[in-house]
């Protein structure tokens, strides 16, 4: 596989998320709500540089998959949401791909009555989005390449990889563990 973002660019992506984070919402009290398992990586990250009075929630979002790296039908699961009504949510998922994910998931988030919900994305795909929303915050835009890593996975494996790799054509398909 090829790197495509270190772990140094990866930190500093993350910082410059912080910030647009920090000035957008000052003092005013937010709920992070993470994406398993994507997430947890840049949700770990990330909470580490908001300054503001902060809950974390979580919720898991997957894709029945055809194929290894083809999405399909989305399911939910929003037993781990904490109460966020009235609250402003910070939904924070590892990659923006078509779009699909995120907006199933805001859409349900919705009927929990927050006070607002935007969304933060480490990485978007670029000539993918099926979709009319796009994150209020996005890390790094990439080429249309699966990638792995700082959280992603191929088959569950490659998440703790401090780096966000592309994965080459021929790695694609095979089993890894
Ligand atoms: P979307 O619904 O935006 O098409 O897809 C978003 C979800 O698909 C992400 O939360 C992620 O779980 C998965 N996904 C999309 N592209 C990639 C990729 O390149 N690598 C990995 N590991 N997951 C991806
Ligand atoms: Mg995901």
């Amino acid at each position: 596989m090829k790197t495509l973002l270190t772990a140094e660019q990866l930190h500093d992506g993350v910082d410059r998320l912080g910030k647009e984070i920090n000035k957008f919402y000052g003092d005013q009290p937010l709920t992070i709500v993470g994406v398993l398992t994507g997430s947890i990586v840049l949700l770990a990250d990330l909470i580490r540089r908001l300054t503001m009075p902060l809950r974390v929630g979580l919720v898991q979002a997957s894709s029945y998959r055809g194929t290894a790296i083809d999405p399909g039908q989305l399911t939910m699961n929003f037993d781990l949401l904490p109460d966020v009504k009235g609250r402003n949510v910070l939904l924070v998922d590892d990659i923006f791909d078509t779009g699909k994910t995120l907006v199933g998931l805001v859409d349900e988030l919705q009927k929990h009555q927050p006070a607002s919900v935007r969304c933060a994305v480490l990485l978007r795909k670029q000539g993918r989005q099926a979709v009319m929303k796009e994150p209020e915050y996005v890390g790094f835009e990439i080429p249309n390449a699966f990638v792995v890593g700082y959280g992603l996975d191929y088959q569950d494996a490659y998440r703790n990889l401090p780096h966000v790799a592309a994965l080459e054509e021929h790695e694609i398909g095979k089993t890894v563990h």
